[in-house]
Protein backbone atom coordinates (compact mmCIF):
# COMPACT_ATOMS: atom_id res chain seq x y z
CA UNK A 1 0.00 0.00 0.00
CA UNK A 2 1.17 3.37 -1.16
CA UNK A 3 1.90 5.56 1.89
CA UNK A 4 -0.92 7.91 -0.04
CA UNK A 5 -3.38 5.34 0.23
CA UNK A 6 -2.43 4.29 3.89
CA UNK A 7 -3.49 8.11 4.88
CA UNK A 8 -7.10 7.50 3.67
CA UNK A 9 -7.31 4.57 5.27
CA UNK A 10 -7.10 5.79 8.19
CA UNK A 11 -8.77 8.82 7.61
CA UNK A 12 -12.11 6.52 7.32
CA UNK A 13 -12.18 5.82 10.69
CA UNK A 14 -11.73 9.53 11.99
CA UNK A 15 -14.49 11.01 9.70
CA UNK A 16 -16.88 9.08 11.40
CA UNK A 17 -15.84 11.09 14.63
CA UNK A 18 -16.26 14.92 15.03
CA UNK A 19 -18.11 17.77 15.57
CA UNK A 20 -18.53 19.37 12.25
CA UNK A 21 -18.11 23.11 12.51
CA UNK A 22 -18.14 25.79 9.42
CA UNK A 23 -14.52 27.06 9.56
CA UNK A 24 -14.61 30.81 7.50
CA UNK A 25 -11.57 30.78 4.87
CA UNK A 26 -10.51 34.19 3.76
CA UNK A 27 -12.64 35.15 1.19
CA UNK A 28 -15.98 34.21 3.08
CA UNK A 29 -15.81 30.80 1.84
CA UNK A 30 -16.95 28.18 4.43
CA UNK A 31 -15.57 24.42 4.54
CA UNK A 32 -17.07 21.87 7.08
CA UNK A 33 -14.28 20.86 9.91
CA UNK A 34 -14.11 17.97 12.14
CA UNK A 35 -12.63 19.36 15.42
CA UNK A 36 -10.58 16.29 17.15
CA UNK A 37 -8.88 18.17 19.44
CA UNK A 38 -11.52 17.84 22.57
CA UNK A 39 -8.16 16.76 25.23
CA UNK A 40 -6.51 20.42 24.44
CA UNK A 41 -9.68 22.51 24.82
CA UNK A 42 -13.16 21.14 24.30
CA UNK A 43 -15.66 23.84 22.31
CA UNK A 44 -17.78 25.50 25.26
CA UNK A 45 -21.09 23.60 24.88
CA UNK A 46 -24.29 26.12 23.02
CA UNK A 47 -26.35 26.26 26.38
CA UNK A 48 -22.89 28.02 28.34
CA UNK A 49 -21.87 30.10 25.68
CA UNK A 50 -26.23 31.04 25.95
CA UNK A 51 -25.82 31.24 29.92
CA UNK A 52 -23.03 33.55 29.27
CA UNK A 53 -24.51 35.51 26.68
CA UNK A 54 -27.51 36.21 29.02
CA UNK A 55 -25.55 37.25 32.35
CA UNK A 56 -23.09 39.63 30.29
CA UNK A 57 -25.59 42.99 30.57
CA UNK A 58 -25.54 42.68 34.09
CA UNK A 59 -22.20 41.40 35.03
CA UNK A 60 -20.44 43.69 38.03
CA UNK A 61 -17.66 44.04 39.96
CA UNK A 62 -17.50 40.85 42.90
CA UNK A 63 -17.01 41.62 46.47
CA UNK A 64 -16.73 45.31 45.88
CA UNK A 65 -19.69 47.05 44.75
CA UNK A 66 -22.39 48.19 46.92
CA UNK A 67 -24.73 48.89 43.30
CA UNK A 68 -27.36 45.91 42.34
CA UNK A 69 -25.22 44.86 39.30
CA UNK A 70 -22.26 44.22 41.89
CA UNK A 71 -24.23 43.00 44.47
CA UNK A 72 -26.48 40.32 41.76
CA UNK A 73 -22.39 39.22 40.02
CA UNK A 74 -21.56 38.60 43.57
CA UNK A 75 -24.02 36.28 44.05
CA UNK A 76 -23.72 34.95 41.06
CA UNK A 77 -19.89 33.60 41.58
CA UNK A 78 -20.73 32.66 44.92
CA UNK A 79 -23.30 30.73 43.48
CA UNK A 80 -20.94 29.51 40.84
CA UNK A 81 -18.75 28.04 43.42
CA UNK A 82 -21.64 26.38 45.12
CA UNK A 83 -22.67 24.40 41.94
CA UNK A 84 -18.71 23.26 41.21
CA UNK A 85 -18.94 22.42 45.17
CA UNK A 86 -22.30 20.31 44.09
CA UNK A 87 -20.59 18.68 41.00
CA UNK A 88 -17.93 17.60 42.83
CA UNK A 89 -19.55 16.11 45.63
CA UNK A 90 -17.35 18.17 48.55
CA UNK A 91 -17.12 17.05 51.84
CA UNK A 92 -18.48 19.98 54.37
CA UNK A 93 -15.41 21.99 55.31
CA UNK A 94 -14.12 21.99 51.61
CA UNK A 95 -13.59 25.01 49.45
CA UNK A 96 -13.60 25.60 46.23
CA UNK A 97 -10.81 28.05 44.68
CA UNK A 98 -11.31 30.05 41.32
CA UNK A 99 -8.11 29.53 39.27
CA UNK A 100 -6.93 30.20 35.89
CA UNK A 101 -6.80 26.49 34.91
CA UNK A 102 -5.31 23.32 35.72
CA UNK A 103 -1.73 24.40 35.69
CA UNK A 104 -2.58 27.53 38.02
CA UNK A 105 -4.69 25.20 40.01
CA UNK A 106 -1.61 22.48 40.77
CA UNK A 107 0.28 25.52 41.29
CA UNK A 108 -1.31 26.99 44.29
CA UNK A 109 -1.38 23.81 45.79
CA UNK A 110 2.61 23.28 45.07
CA UNK A 111 2.32 26.95 46.86
CA UNK A 112 0.93 25.92 50.16
CA UNK A 113 2.54 22.26 50.67
CA UNK A 114 3.99 22.57 54.38
CA UNK A 115 7.75 22.95 54.40
CA UNK A 116 9.56 19.48 54.01
CA UNK A 117 6.80 17.84 52.14
CA UNK A 118 7.98 15.03 49.83
CA UNK A 119 5.51 14.45 46.74
CA UNK A 120 5.02 11.41 45.27
CA UNK A 121 4.28 12.07 41.25
CA UNK A 122 3.89 9.32 38.38
CA UNK A 123 6.23 10.49 35.48
CA UNK A 124 3.67 9.75 33.20
CA UNK A 125 1.87 12.78 34.29
CA UNK A 126 0.86 15.72 31.96
CA UNK A 127 3.88 18.54 33.19
CA UNK A 128 1.27 21.00 34.89
CA UNK A 129 0.97 17.95 37.37
CA UNK A 130 4.63 16.89 37.35
CA UNK A 131 6.57 19.70 37.49
CA UNK A 132 5.18 22.47 39.80
CA UNK A 133 6.19 20.54 42.90
CA UNK A 134 9.99 21.62 42.49
CA UNK A 135 10.35 23.71 45.46
CA UNK A 136 13.80 23.97 47.62
CA UNK A 137 11.64 22.96 50.65
CA UNK A 138 9.60 20.03 49.09
CA UNK A 139 11.01 16.73 48.00
CA UNK A 140 9.68 15.15 45.17
CA UNK A 141 9.54 11.22 44.15
CA UNK A 142 9.32 10.40 40.56
CA UNK A 143 7.94 6.67 39.92
CA UNK A 144 8.22 4.95 36.86
CA UNK A 145 6.08 4.33 34.17
CA UNK A 146 4.15 1.87 35.61
CA UNK A 147 2.54 -0.93 32.67
CA UNK A 148 -0.79 -1.74 34.66
CA UNK A 149 -3.25 -0.17 37.61
CA UNK A 150 -1.82 -3.16 39.73
CA UNK A 151 1.52 -1.94 39.34
CA UNK A 152 1.02 1.78 39.95
CA UNK A 153 -0.88 0.74 43.53
CA UNK A 154 2.08 -1.33 44.02
CA UNK A 155 5.00 1.15 43.23
CA UNK A 156 3.24 3.77 44.94
CA UNK A 157 2.87 1.76 48.16
CA UNK A 158 6.78 0.93 48.13
CA UNK A 159 7.62 4.52 47.79
CA UNK A 160 4.85 5.68 50.59
CA UNK A 161 6.71 2.82 52.77
CA UNK A 162 10.19 3.63 52.66
CA UNK A 163 8.84 7.28 53.31
CA UNK A 164 10.52 9.01 56.50
CA UNK A 165 7.37 10.81 58.47
CA UNK A 166 6.20 14.18 57.29
CA UNK A 167 3.77 15.45 55.43
CA UNK A 168 3.62 13.51 52.08
CA UNK A 169 1.19 14.41 49.03
CA UNK A 170 0.11 11.98 45.85
CA UNK A 171 -0.22 13.92 42.82
CA UNK A 172 -2.07 11.40 40.23
CA UNK A 173 -4.24 12.15 36.87
CA UNK A 174 -7.92 11.02 36.58
CA UNK A 175 -7.48 10.47 32.88
CA UNK A 176 -3.74 10.25 30.55
CA UNK A 177 -4.43 13.37 28.23
CA UNK A 178 -1.80 10.72 25.69
CA UNK A 179 -3.41 7.54 26.02
CA UNK A 180 -7.13 8.34 27.67
CA UNK A 181 -6.40 5.17 30.06
CA UNK A 182 -8.18 5.68 33.26
CA UNK A 183 -6.48 5.45 36.43
CA UNK A 184 -7.15 3.65 39.73
CA UNK A 185 -7.72 6.64 41.52
CA UNK A 186 -9.98 4.99 44.35
CA UNK A 187 -7.31 2.76 44.55
CA UNK A 188 -4.31 4.93 44.84
CA UNK A 189 -6.55 7.66 47.06
CA UNK A 190 -6.69 4.51 49.73
CA UNK A 191 -2.91 3.59 49.16
CA UNK A 192 -1.66 6.99 49.75
CA UNK A 193 -4.05 7.40 53.06
CA UNK A 194 -3.07 4.39 54.64
CA UNK A 195 0.47 5.83 54.54
CA UNK A 196 -0.67 9.09 55.84
CA UNK A 197 -0.18 11.21 52.89
CA UNK A 198 -2.57 13.02 51.12
CA UNK A 199 -3.66 12.82 47.07
CA UNK A 200 -4.44 15.70 44.39
CA UNK A 201 -6.51 14.36 41.07
CA UNK A 202 -5.44 15.93 38.49
CA UNK A 203 -9.09 15.65 36.51
CA UNK A 204 -8.17 17.88 33.37
CA UNK A 205 -9.27 14.55 31.19
CA UNK A 206 -11.68 12.74 33.28
CA UNK A 207 -13.75 15.61 34.40
CA UNK A 208 -15.42 16.24 30.98
CA UNK A 209 -16.01 12.22 30.61
CA UNK A 210 -16.52 11.03 33.89
CA UNK A 211 -18.51 12.25 37.11
CA UNK A 212 -15.98 13.20 40.07
CA UNK A 213 -17.62 12.76 43.28
CA UNK A 214 -14.43 13.52 45.70
CA UNK A 215 -16.38 11.75 48.70
CA UNK A 216 -16.68 8.74 46.90
CA UNK A 217 -12.82 8.65 44.90
CA UNK A 218 -11.53 9.89 48.57
CA UNK A 219 -9.26 12.38 47.70
CA UNK A 220 -7.68 15.59 49.44
CA UNK A 221 -8.10 17.44 46.27
CA UNK A 222 -9.19 18.09 42.56
CA UNK A 223 -8.23 20.16 39.99
CA UNK A 224 -9.89 21.05 36.45
CA UNK A 225 -10.17 23.35 33.72
CA UNK A 226 -12.66 24.94 32.40
CA UNK A 227 -11.84 25.16 28.84
CA UNK A 228 -11.70 20.96 28.61
CA UNK A 229 -15.11 20.98 30.89
CA UNK A 230 -17.08 22.91 27.53
CA UNK A 231 -16.57 26.40 29.06
CA UNK A 232 -14.37 29.12 27.18
CA UNK A 233 -10.84 29.97 28.48
CA UNK A 234 -9.69 31.62 31.26
CA UNK A 235 -11.01 29.90 34.50
CA UNK A 236 -10.05 26.38 36.19
CA UNK A 237 -10.55 24.74 39.79
CA UNK A 238 -9.01 23.46 42.91
CA UNK A 239 -11.28 22.43 45.17
CA UNK A 240 -11.05 19.92 48.39
CA UNK A 241 -9.04 20.42 51.94
CA UNK A 242 -9.19 24.14 53.33
CA UNK A 243 -6.57 23.19 56.18
CA UNK A 244 -3.40 23.56 53.94
CA UNK A 245 -4.99 26.64 52.08
CA UNK A 246 -6.11 28.51 54.91
CA UNK A 247 -2.46 27.99 57.26
CA UNK A 248 -0.28 28.86 54.09
CA UNK A 249 0.94 32.52 52.27
CA UNK A 250 -1.57 33.88 49.71
CA UNK A 251 -1.14 32.57 46.31
CA UNK A 252 -0.88 35.95 45.54
CA UNK A 253 -0.89 39.04 47.45
CA UNK A 254 -3.62 41.85 47.18
CA UNK A 255 -7.49 42.86 47.15
CA UNK A 256 -9.31 40.95 48.53
CA UNK A 257 -7.22 37.91 50.21
CA UNK A 258 -6.70 40.75 52.63
CA UNK A 259 -8.90 41.31 55.00
CA UNK A 260 -7.54 44.16 57.21
CA UNK A 261 -4.07 45.96 56.28
CA UNK A 262 -2.31 48.29 58.97
CA UNK A 263 0.39 50.80 59.71
CA UNK A 264 2.36 49.86 62.38
CA UNK A 265 4.44 51.98 64.19
CA UNK A 266 7.69 51.64 63.16
CA UNK A 267 6.45 51.79 59.54
CA UNK A 268 5.79 48.59 58.27
CA UNK A 269 2.59 47.03 57.06
CA UNK A 270 0.62 44.37 58.92
CA UNK A 271 -1.46 42.02 56.81
CA UNK A 272 -4.13 39.99 58.40
CA UNK A 273 -5.20 37.64 55.16
CA UNK A 274 -8.61 36.06 54.65
CA UNK A 275 -9.75 32.65 55.30
CA UNK A 276 -11.52 30.31 52.60
CA UNK A 277 -11.37 30.68 48.90
CA UNK A 278 -10.78 34.63 48.97
CA UNK A 279 -7.37 34.07 50.40
CA UNK A 280 -5.74 32.45 46.80
CA UNK A 281 -8.62 34.62 44.67
CA UNK A 282 -6.85 38.34 44.93
CA UNK A 283 -7.52 40.75 42.40
CA UNK A 284 -10.73 40.84 40.63
CA UNK A 285 -12.20 37.31 39.75
CA UNK A 286 -13.07 36.17 36.55
CA UNK A 287 -16.33 36.50 37.33
CA UNK A 288 -17.19 35.47 33.77
CA UNK A 289 -15.43 32.06 33.52
CA UNK A 290 -16.77 31.27 37.03
CA UNK A 291 -20.09 31.60 36.18
CA UNK A 292 -19.07 29.76 32.86
CA UNK A 293 -17.72 26.76 34.64
CA UNK A 294 -21.13 26.71 36.67
CA UNK A 295 -23.14 26.53 33.80
CA UNK A 296 -20.94 23.84 31.91
CA UNK A 297 -21.27 21.58 35.30
CA UNK A 298 -24.93 22.47 35.16
CA UNK A 299 -25.41 20.74 31.90
CA UNK A 300 -23.52 17.83 32.10
CA UNK A 301 -25.14 17.09 35.33
CA UNK A 302 -28.41 17.81 33.53
CA UNK A 303 -27.79 15.38 30.40
CA UNK A 304 -26.07 12.72 32.86
CA UNK A 305 -22.84 11.37 31.87
CA UNK A 306 -24.67 7.63 31.45
CA UNK A 307 -25.69 8.68 27.67
CA UNK A 308 -21.93 10.68 27.23
CA UNK A 309 -20.28 7.89 28.50
CA UNK A 310 -22.03 5.68 26.29
CA UNK A 311 -21.59 7.62 23.34
CA UNK A 312 -17.92 7.84 23.52
CA UNK A 313 -17.35 4.62 24.06
CA UNK A 314 -19.18 3.66 21.36
CA UNK A 315 -16.79 6.32 19.27
CA UNK A 316 -13.75 4.69 20.69
CA UNK A 317 -14.88 1.12 19.43
CA UNK A 318 -14.98 2.67 15.86
CA UNK A 319 -11.92 4.15 16.15
CA UNK A 320 -10.56 0.91 17.30
CA UNK A 321 -11.73 -1.02 15.13
CA UNK A 322 -10.87 1.08 12.05
CA UNK A 323 -7.73 1.33 13.44
CA UNK A 324 -7.10 -1.90 13.82
CA UNK A 325 -7.32 -2.82 10.36
CA UNK A 326 -4.33 -0.72 9.43
CA UNK A 327 -1.22 -2.79 10.02
CA UNK A 328 0.93 0.56 9.77
CA UNK A 329 -1.01 2.08 12.69
CA UNK A 330 -0.07 1.25 16.28
CA UNK A 331 -1.86 2.61 19.35
CA UNK A 332 0.18 3.88 22.19
CA UNK A 333 -1.12 2.59 25.55
CA UNK A 334 0.51 1.79 28.89
CA UNK A 335 -2.52 -0.46 30.44
CA UNK A 336 -3.18 -2.34 27.25
CA UNK A 337 -5.14 -1.90 24.69
CA UNK A 338 -8.56 -3.37 26.35
CA UNK A 339 -8.18 -0.99 29.48
CA UNK A 340 -11.33 1.90 29.92
CA UNK A 341 -10.14 5.17 28.34
CA UNK A 342 -11.92 8.18 27.81
CA UNK A 343 -12.49 9.92 24.05
CA UNK A 344 -8.60 10.02 24.23
CA UNK A 345 -6.35 8.20 22.10
CA UNK A 346 -2.91 8.24 20.45
CA UNK A 347 -1.45 6.53 17.58
CA UNK A 348 1.84 6.56 15.39
CA UNK A 349 1.99 5.50 11.47
CA UNK A 350 4.83 3.77 10.60
CA UNK A 351 7.28 5.32 8.08
CA UNK A 352 5.50 8.61 9.04
CA UNK A 353 6.28 11.63 10.56
CA UNK A 354 3.33 12.53 13.28
CA UNK A 355 3.47 15.92 12.07
CA UNK A 356 3.50 15.16 8.61
CA UNK A 357 0.25 13.37 9.19
CA UNK A 358 -1.36 15.41 10.98
CA UNK A 359 -0.82 18.25 8.92
CA UNK A 360 -2.24 15.85 5.87
CA UNK A 361 -5.49 15.52 8.21
CA UNK A 362 -6.18 19.27 8.24
CA UNK A 363 -5.24 20.17 4.97
CA UNK A 364 -6.76 17.12 2.68
CA UNK A 365 -9.77 15.80 4.85
CA UNK A 366 -10.73 18.94 7.18
CA UNK A 367 -9.67 16.68 10.36
CA UNK A 368 -7.93 18.76 13.49
CA UNK A 369 -6.10 16.43 15.34
CA UNK A 370 -3.26 16.84 17.47
CA UNK A 371 0.62 15.78 17.07
CA UNK A 372 3.54 16.27 19.23
CA UNK A 373 4.40 15.25 22.37
CA UNK A 374 1.37 16.37 24.23
CA UNK A 375 3.00 18.00 27.46
CA UNK A 376 3.48 14.80 28.40
CA UNK A 377 7.35 14.04 27.55
CA UNK A 378 8.24 10.61 29.57
CA UNK A 379 5.48 9.26 28.81
CA UNK A 380 4.95 9.72 25.02
CA UNK A 381 9.05 8.78 24.81
CA UNK A 382 8.58 5.57 27.30
CA UNK A 383 5.08 4.78 24.67
CA UNK A 384 7.32 5.20 21.64
CA UNK A 385 10.08 3.08 22.78
CA UNK A 386 13.19 5.48 22.82
CA UNK A 387 14.43 7.53 26.29
CA UNK A 388 16.40 9.64 23.21
CA UNK A 389 13.49 11.55 21.26
CA UNK A 390 13.78 14.82 20.60
CA UNK A 391 13.73 17.96 23.58
CA UNK A 392 11.30 20.23 21.80
CA UNK A 393 7.30 19.33 20.53
CA UNK A 394 8.46 21.51 17.57
CA UNK A 395 10.77 20.67 14.80
CA UNK A 396 10.84 16.80 15.50
CA UNK A 397 13.22 15.70 12.91
CA UNK A 398 11.35 13.25 9.78
CA UNK A 399 11.13 9.62 10.77
CA UNK A 400 12.66 7.55 8.07
CA UNK A 401 11.33 4.63 6.65
CA UNK A 402 11.59 2.03 8.67
CA UNK A 403 12.39 4.14 12.06
CA UNK A 404 10.31 4.78 15.02
CA UNK A 405 8.35 7.51 15.25
CA UNK A 406 9.40 10.78 17.14
CA UNK A 407 6.25 12.06 18.19
CA UNK A 408 2.34 11.06 18.02
CA UNK A 409 -1.11 11.63 16.91
CA UNK A 410 -3.45 12.51 19.19
CA UNK A 411 -7.56 12.21 18.42
CA UNK A 412 -10.10 13.29 21.21
CA UNK A 413 -13.66 14.45 21.39
CA UNK A 414 -16.30 14.29 24.14
CA UNK A 415 -19.73 15.98 24.63
CA UNK A 416 -21.33 16.74 21.72
CA UNK A 417 -18.94 14.76 19.21
N1 LIG B 1 -3.46 17.95 33.26
C1 LIG B 1 -3.82 17.24 32.18
C2 LIG B 1 -4.03 15.77 32.32
C3 LIG B 1 -3.98 17.89 30.96
O1 LIG B 1 -4.33 17.19 29.89
C4 LIG B 1 -3.76 19.28 30.88
C5 LIG B 1 -3.87 19.99 29.60
O2 LIG B 1 -3.81 19.41 28.55
C6 LIG B 1 -3.40 19.95 32.03
C7 LIG B 1 -3.26 19.26 33.21
C8 LIG B 1 -3.17 21.43 32.01
O3 LIG B 1 -4.37 22.08 31.76
P1 LIG B 1 -4.39 23.66 31.48
O4 LIG B 1 -3.58 23.86 30.23
O5 LIG B 1 -5.82 23.95 31.25
O6 LIG B 1 -3.82 24.32 32.64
Amino acid sequence: MSAYADTVSVCEPLAVLGRDVEVPLVGGEKVSYAALDYAASAPALQRVWDDVAAYAPYYGSVHRGAGYLSQLSTDLFEQSRATVAEFLDLRDGDQVVFTRATTDSLNLLASVLPAGTRVFVFETEHHASLLPWRREDVGVSYLRAPRSPQEAVAALDQALAQCPEGPKLVCVTGASNVTGEIWPVRELAATAHRHGARIVLDAAQLAPHHPVSVRDLDVDWVAFSGHKLYAPFGAGVLAGRSDWLDAAEPYLAGGGASRSVAREADGSVAVEWQQGPARHEAGSPNVIGAYAIASACKALTEAGFEGLVAREQYLIGRLRAGLAEIPQVKVLTLFGEEHPRVGVLSFVVQDWNSSHFSAALSAEYGIGVRDGLFCAHPLVRTLLGGEEAPPSECGAPEALPGERSLNAIRVSFGAGT
